[in-house]
């Protein structure tokens, strides 16, 4: 952004036509290169020059100019003072940092011009104002340092809770970090713009980046800020190396927030390490294609996995369940300590409902406590801390004596800060006031001064009350009136009429048009009284509040503590929730990596669709044996079983209601079909036509694998489920909308980054892959990588094509098996089951479909006879799809799935004896080879 200084003539007026105030505003300006300036002129803000014209387009205000008459008018725009939160906040919005200048004395008490100062610069990232803020949001600023190693340090803090992260990253990681944090902006080092390790960072639209010059990255100084401001010789108390690039980073992160919030940070307690590897790794495109907390087309919240898991009812338990939820973990131990809670709350609803109302009431227990160690925290504030603190015993008493370690860890951390509450009560009233210039804030008989000047100033009150009333009567004149203003302070009035019966020690102090206005000595004295009395109560009360709120402030870290807890208990309450509401089942974790999923219902789609209505399904990969017994302490939650995990027709089906009992009987015999088959391999291959559910099915075991690594209960009847260390989810072409590259390229390009990345312990999901290029281009590369994965990673794999061609790769690859979704047919109607079942599809279903959509006979019978046409040119005798051998590395180079005869000139030349070539006449068969191939 330019500044004004720079502009041309047109908008930047000469020097001799400023007034004192436009000249501050030029300094103040120059002093927030970048910012936009919100200048407070009594009761407006004002912009000027190029800040109005910007800020008249993102604010719908009207653009004017001041000096109208003058030869270079200044562009000008504002709003009234107490507007300031809405447009602050649509400046934020719309990416703008945002300097606000305000008058720092009482205008009618300044003598010359007003002093103004910068109080706050507001950017994306270093809100803290709750008004601006999503409570149910984490906010973070991030900071970048490509370090000279190679490494990325990634540092990020979320300024409004304290929480203060960093890490190395290799620079391939660096996408899928930022689209996990999401921080809605990163500081870079300027003179990196170019650097390519920077590129994930510019792709992100979603954030402000915020250029630093290069000196705020030194490492050193960076290192040294850090050690200040926690007031340690050495990070390693924190378990970090001091060499990392992510220290820098950090240092660089902690430097600006200083310089933009001009208050305490005493709250950014603790620098945490993030280690990758204790959570399962789950890519941007994964990310975004599994919809985990956005949906892809919309971008929103709603309809997500997140917004269907949220059953939260504070905002510290919303950010921490979307936390959750981004970070699955790795360690069963960990998990198991998850799903324990959850399944004590699931088997307990009365004492999880309690704990809910208890939640509910509390406040946003994080925020405030960073408030009130910023200095920022208003008297409502901690009567907001003291309602909340005032709600933990009752909590405690109910997590005391549970079975779950996990609630029995979080009753031990609940710190009741019994003492910092009985303080703040005897200090402060039970409803506080939002601010402390009118008084109030103090309770009586707390504070003995106060107490007597409050009694004053009541006093001198009720005696100028009994004033009036004497002199009204004396003087007969049932009129008079006392008044105030802040000129001459206490005075009494009368009408202009009623003048002429005003005693000789009246003073007259004004005459106004229908009013006379006239002061005594008597009035005065009590009104030196009054006044004094209430200034000092008033100024006395602002004290004792301050020294308050610095003792709740040296608490920070216990009420952190007790806000962390909070925070955990709602999680866990509202996963066990979720679990009886939804008709969940617990989970059992394991090492093996499989996956067998029974009855899984999509987690979404269950919940959006009518009560029973979602066609539930199996998923059986990597193992031989059939399912392991139940244990004893497995759970499955028998809420609404019966509508809920029966299998039953499709919705499309469900309004067919002649052909309901049909399509009936077709399911059940399906399910006893299915549930003979013990083993299908590492690999799935999933065939059918479109609308079939075959990517509902896909993505299901992507989520219901992410929820139970979250420590979830899951929408199955029951689950073993194989630890994944990551998760890969790709969406073929036309599923997804692209970021601008060719869809074929992005999808390739992802698709080497799981080819590269697997391991044996992932779980790869993919759906259409290859749909973006020719048809053979397609089959071959679909082919190729399902037995690239299948040999060499052998990971578990789900496989959702349209390809017909692939079902021939189980008769090659023993770990694959083929599947398809039941279909059923009815006169001029199809109806998708949505049923899962072991086979190929039948491969005449597009035509099929056509048919029965009603496309003319003519076009039908001619697609039937182009069909068995293509099929008789790349089947071989037996009808098999002729695919080249994959042991033969010779023909690697010219795979394709359908053999070529090689060109003659090839032939030629492997005929060849050239040992019996004289050069010559090596010289003439070369020329002969060339023109042969001229023909
Ligand atoms: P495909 O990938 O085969 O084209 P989708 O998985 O996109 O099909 O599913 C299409 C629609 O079918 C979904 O939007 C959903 O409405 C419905 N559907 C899919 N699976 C099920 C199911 N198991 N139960 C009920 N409806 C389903
Ligand atoms: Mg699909």
């Amino acid at each position: 952004m330019s500044q004004p200084q720079e502009k041309s003539s047109a908008t930047n007026p000469t020097p001799r036509n400023l007034t004192p105030a436009m000249e501050r505003y030029l300094e103040v300006k120059r002093q927030n290169p970048g910012s936009i300036l919100l200048f407070r002129m009594g009761d407006f803000y004002e912009l000027f020059f190029e800040d109005a014209v910007v800020s008249s387009k993102v604010l719908g205000l009207t653009l004017t100019s001041r000096d109208k008459g003058s030869p270079n008018p200044i562009p000008m725009a504002g709003f009234p003072y107490h507007a300031l939160e809405g447009y602050l906040r649509k400046l934020i919005v719309a990416g703008h940092r945002v300097a606000v200048c305000e008058q720092m004395e009482d205008p009618k008490l300044a003598k010359g011009m007003i002093k103004r100062e910068v109080t706050q610069v507001v950017t994306p990232g270093t809100l803290t104002d709750e008004a601006l803020l999503d409570p149910r949001e984490s906010n973070f600023l991030a900071s970048i340092w490509p370090s000279r190693s190679g490494s990325v340090g990634l540092a990020w803090l979320e300024v409004s809770t304290g929480r203060f992260v960093t890490t190395d990253l290799e620079p391939a990681q660096l996408a899928d970090e930022l689209a996990r944090i999401r921080p809605s902006e990163c500081l870079y080092p300027e003179h990196l713009t170019n650097d390519e390790r920077l590129r994930p960072l510019f792709a992100r639209s979603d954030l402000l980046a915020t250029s630093r010059a290069p000196w705020c990255w030194a490492e050193e100084s960076c290192r040294t800020a850090l050690l200040k401001h926690f007031g340690t010789t050495t990070l390693e108390g924190f378990d970090i190396d001091g060499n990392l690039a992510g220290v820098t980073a950090a240092g660089a992160l902690l430097e600006y927030v200083q310089e933009m919030q001009k208050s305490s940070l005493a709250h950014i307690s603790r620098l945490e390490l993030y280690r990758r590897g204790t959570s399962l790794i789950i890519d941007e495109a994964t990310r975004a294609s599994l919809e985990l907390t956005r949906t892809i087309r919309e971008g929103k919240r709603d309809n997500s996995l997140l917004s269907v898991l949220d059953e939260t009812v504070s905002p510290m338990g919303a950010r921490l369940l979307t936390d959750w939820l981004s970070n699955p973990l790795t360690n069963i131990g960990a998990i198991n300590r998850r799903l324990d809670a959850v399944e004590e709350l699931t088997c307990d609803t009365m004492f999880c409902r309690d704990l809910r109302e208890i939640l509910a009431e509390t406040y946003d227990l994080q925020r405030l406590t960073a408030k009130i160690a910023t200095g920022r925290a208003s008297p409502r504030d901690l009567g907001s801390l003291t309602h909340s603190l005032a709600l933990l015993p009752k909590l405690k008493a109910k997590l005391a004596g549970r079975q779950s370690v996990l609630l029995q860890l979080l009753e031990a951390d609940l710190d009741l800060n019994a003492e910092i509450r009985s303080v703040i009560d005897a200090t402060l009233v039970d409803e506080p006031p939002l601010l402390t210039t009118e008084g109030g804030v103090i309770r009586p008989g707390f504070n003995a001064t106060l107490d007597e000047l409050r009694d004053l100033a009541r006093g001198g009150k009720e005696w100028i009350a009994r004033y009036q009333a004497k002199e009204s009567e004396r003087l007969g004149l049932p009129n008079l009136k006392v008044g105030f203003n802040k000129v001459f302070g206490y005075y009494l009035e009368v009408t202009a009429a009623q003048a002429a019966k005003i005693p000789p020690e009246y003073i007259r102090k004004q005459t106004l048009k229908n009013q006379e206005r006239f002061i005594t000595p008597e009035l005065k004295e009590y009104e030196d009284k009054v006044l004094r009395a209430e200034e000092r109560a008033i100024s006395l009360e602002q004290e004792l509040f301050a020294a308050l709120r610095a003792r709740v402030a040296a608490t920070t870290t216990r009420l952190k503590q007790t806000a962390d807890v909070l925070s955990e208990v709602d999680v866990l309450a509202a996963l066990a929730t979720l679990a009886v509401n939804q008709g969940y089942c617990r989970p059992e974790l394991t090492e093996e990596p499989i996956l067998d999923i029974r009855e899984g219902r999509h987690p979404v789609l269950d919940k959006l669709m009518p009560s029973g209505s979602f066609v539930p399904n199996d998923v059986r990969l990597g193992q031989r044996s059939p399912v392991a017994p139940r244990q004893e302490s497995r759970t499955s939650i028998d809420v609404q079983s019966s509508s809920g995990t029966q299998p039953k027709p499709g919705a499309h089906a469900a309004a067919i209601a002649p052909i309901e009992a049909e399509v009936a009987a077709a399911s059940s015999a399906i399910v006893s079909r299915s549930e003979t088959a013990t083993n299908s391999g590492r690999v799935q291959l999933i065939t059918g036509p479109n609308m079939a559910g075959k990517s509902t099915y896909i993505r299901q075991a992507a989520l219901l694998t992410i929820m139970a690594q979250m420590g979830s209960f899951i929408p199955a009847s029951e689950a073993r489920i194989g630890i994944a260390d990551r998760i890969f989810a790709r969406v073929g072409a036309s599923d997804e909308l692209s970021k601008g590259q060719s869809t074929f390229m992005v999808e390739m390009t992802e698709t080497a980054r799981i080819l590269n990345s697997a391991s044996d312990r992932s779980l790869v999901i993919l759906d259409e892959i290859g749909r973006g290029t020719s048809t053979y281009d397609g089959i071959s590369l679909a082919w190729a990588v399902t037995e690239f994965l299948h040999d060499q990673i052998r990971c578990r794999t789900l496989f959702a094509t349209h390809y017909h061609e692939l079902t021939e790769l189980t008769k090659t690859l023993p770990e694959t098996s083929n599947w398809n979704v039941a279909i059923r047919e009815h006169g001029d109607d199809i109806v998708f089951l949505h049923k899962i079942v072991e086979g190929p599809a039948d491969k005449s279903y597009g035509i099929h479909v056509a048919k029965i959509a009603g496309l003319p006979r003519d076009v039908i019978e001619r697609a039937q006879v182009i069909l068995a046409q293509l099929e008789s040119d790349h089947v071989d005798e037996s009808g098999k799809v002729k695919i080249p051998d994959r042991k033969t590395k010779s023909c690697d180079r010219q795979l394709s799935l359908f053999i070529e005869p090689e060109h003659p000139v090839i032939e030629k030349l492997k005929s060849l004896d050239i040992e019996q070539l004289t050069p010559i006449a090596a010289l003439q068969k070369l020329n002969e080879l060339r023109e042969s191939l001229a023909k």
